[in-house]
């Protein structure tokens, strides 16, 4: 099937057949790597490769520490602030979506939050320019969302933030691109649309920001801990790691995210296009924002929204039912979904517009 979900999402079959292949014997260890020990030299090595992999893929700086976690971007709604937020007990939210939202709301248990811009007003439909944010120069942070999942509103230039830390969650666009790391503070994803499975949660983070913990923060949620324990303050989710490294591996193999993205503009493309000439789908994204790896769209008539999921389930493409929040159809195309699926989808499309429209 091509699967559509927005997360957890498709991941690259190579990847899926090692992870099977070596599932009873990892490397003639004679363990399958659920087995292992996280503090023997087999899980060292695995973690140790997979860090390395992310760092030369983003090219993380060496003044960054890569943090293995749990928890999920949820969790990160509130760690960060508890990491963060102590050193002037105020953050800066910039709201673009459903996503930056909850992250704001979390925040508020820890200090004063301050929403620099929104675009509720359109219906979450844009990134609000640079010259409307109102930033707060005492501001520990300004945390942004870099792809909106649900809505599929998505950064494509970097905010200048003045000097103060810049955080992201990345979790639905991270290893989509190229990204210059150092022009953020601390960037939060969980894995489970580009990287991996569920349960592994990566913290990039810069150095000078360790070290500014609330006293309620729970040890294994101290970015400072996790870092002087090499993510192993608790013990990680380590099959999670093993499989982002095989991920990782994967897309260093393709060419890096320079080859990562040219495909994924190519497939983005190919959808958008065919939803602008369209006169039965519809896309309410501002052009300049749209997302490259979620796509929302609605039919003319939502009475035909079932038939058009039954239809799509029918040709073997699933889980493209939108989010309950927004309605719809959303087509999340990370990584892994090769062109030939969103080939068939847009195929399908035409020809349920030409039965129904
Ligand atoms: N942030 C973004 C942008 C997401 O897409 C998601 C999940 O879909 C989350 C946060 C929540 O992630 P989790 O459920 O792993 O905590």
């Amino acid at each position: 099937v091509f699967n559509f979900s927005a997360g957890p999402a498709v991941l690259p079959e190579p990847v899926l057949r090692r992870a099977a292949a070596e599932m009873l014997d990892w490397n003639g260890s004679g363990m399958s790597v659920m087995e292992m020990s996280h503090r023997g030299k087999e899980f060292i090595a695995i973690h140790a490769e997979a860090e390395a992999l992310l760092r030369e893929l983003l090219g993380i700086p060496g003044n960054y520490k890569v943090l293995f976690m749990q928890g999920g971007a949820i969790g990160e709604n509130a760690i960060v602030p508890m990491n963060l937020i102590g050193r002037t007990g105020r953050a800066d939210y910039v709201s673009t979506g459903d996503w930056s939202e909850r992250s704001l709301a979390e925040a508020r248990k820890f200090g004063t939050v301050n929403v620099a811009a929104t675009s509720q007003d359109t219906n979450f439909t844009r990134i609000p320019a640079r010259d409307t944010w109102r930033l707060d120069p005492g501001a520990a942070y300004v945390h942004v969302c870099s792809n909106e999942t649900i809505r599929g509103v998505q950064y494509h230039w970097t905010p200048d933030t003045a000097g103060v830390p810049l955080v992201a969650d990345m979790s639905s666009d991270i290893l989509s691109r190229p990204i210059d790391v150092s022009r953020y503070g601390l960037i939060y994803a969980g894995a489970q649309k580009n990287m991996g499975p569920s349960g592994l949660t990566v913290v990039i983070v810069r150095d000078d920001l360790l070290g500014h913990a609330l006293p309620i923060t729970p040890s294994a949620f101290d970015y400072r801990l996790q870092a002087e324990h090499d993510s192993m303050y608790n013990t990680p989710p380590t099959y999670a790691i093993y499989v982002a490294g095989l991920v990782l591996r994967h897309v260093k193999d393709l060419g890096g995210l320079p080859a990562v993205e040219q495909h994924n503009r190519a497939k983005a493309k190919l959808l958008y296009d065919f939803l602008d000439q369209s006169r039965f789908f519809r896309n309410e994204v501002a052009l300049q924002d749209r997302s490259l790896m979620n796509i929302p769209f609605h039919l003319k008539d939502t009475a035909l929204d079932a038939a058009f999921l039954k239809g799509a389930q029918d040709r073997g493409m699933v889980q493209l039912k939108g989010h309950r929040i927004s309605g719809g159809m959303r087509a999340s195309i990370y990584n892994a979904m090769p062109i030939e699926g969103v080939q068939a989808l847009v195929k399908y499309m035409q020809e349920f517009e030409r039965e129904h429209g």
